[in-house]
């Protein structure tokens, strides 16, 4: 992972940079897509005053599909540390939401790298669909790496597989997520019902954005519903999104 500071005044230290990082190459299933965009796209670590200009909803990071730095137009991830540290009671609780914010802005340029620049206009939809979606990807990131640092993998094993953590990285982002507001706790019904469609969102969202009466249902039940939504109903209306 590339970062830089751009006008924070905290830094990351090494071990929250190698467990964010420990999360995206353990988490992955099998295409290390977050991994790899870590190559690629930068991370800054940005004042709350830059945090509140680009930030979309989001309030503690964001990801920009085109930023401009030394005249390249290239995407770009914001973290903001100066926010961060006020929902964190501890160094562990840091570096799991440290890896949290990366990882939920990297799953927002993961769905953006699989839409091959369709856009979708920035409506109510389009929050409740792309942050559910980025928090679902981030939340199964995290069981991965927890059922691989349970049973360690001996191919992937890495240091933080044996450390003894007060609580369980993925317990610890289930209750962050629970205080999130409802666009963003909707990816936590998403987990529990397992409701693979953050792909489906990223790969479909021309065919998706022309079905004004079925994003209107969704929208309807998953406001009215989160947090104690029904797997059946949920899944007919995803299914009524793109089949
Ligand atoms: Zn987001």
């Amino acid at each position: 992972m590339k970062t830089f500071n751009l006008n924070s005044k905290y830094e990351l230290t090494g071990a929250q940079i190698s467990f964010a990082e420990s999360v995206a190459i353990i988490g992955d299933f099998k295409e290390s897509v977050i991994y790899s965009l870590m190559d690629r796209i930068p991370v800054f670590l940005v004042d709350e005053k830059t945090q509140e200009k680009y930030g979309e909803g989001d309030i503690l990071g964001f990801y920009q599909d085109s930023g401009t730095i030394l005249g390249e137009t290239i995407p770009i991830i914001g973290i903001c540390l100066e926010r961060i540290l006020n929902y964190a009671s501890d160094d562990e609780e840091l570096m799991f939401l440290i890896a949290s914010v990366i990882i939920h802005e990297f799953a927002h340029a993961k769905i953006s790298a699989f839409s091959r620049g369709v856009y979708s206009p920035r409506d109510e939809f389009y929050k409740w669909m792309e942050e559910s979606s980025a928090n679902f990807i981030t939340i199964n990131y995290f069981e991965n790496y927890e059922s691989d640092f349970k049973s360690p993998h001996p191919k992937k094993q890495t240091k933080y597989a044996h450390k003894t953590y007060s609580q369980t990285p993925l317990a610890f982002l289930k209750q962050f997520v629970n205080q999130q507001p409802d666009e963003y706790k909707l990816g936590l019904d998403l987990f529990q019902h397992k409701i693979w469609f953050s792909h489906i969102w990223a790969s479909h969202k021309a065919d998706i954005n022309n079905r004004p009466q079925e994003k209107k249902d969704w929208l309807q039940y998953v406001q009215s519903n989160v947090g104690k939504t029904d797997k059946v109903t949920l899944n007919k209306l995803y299914e009524a999104l793109w089949k």
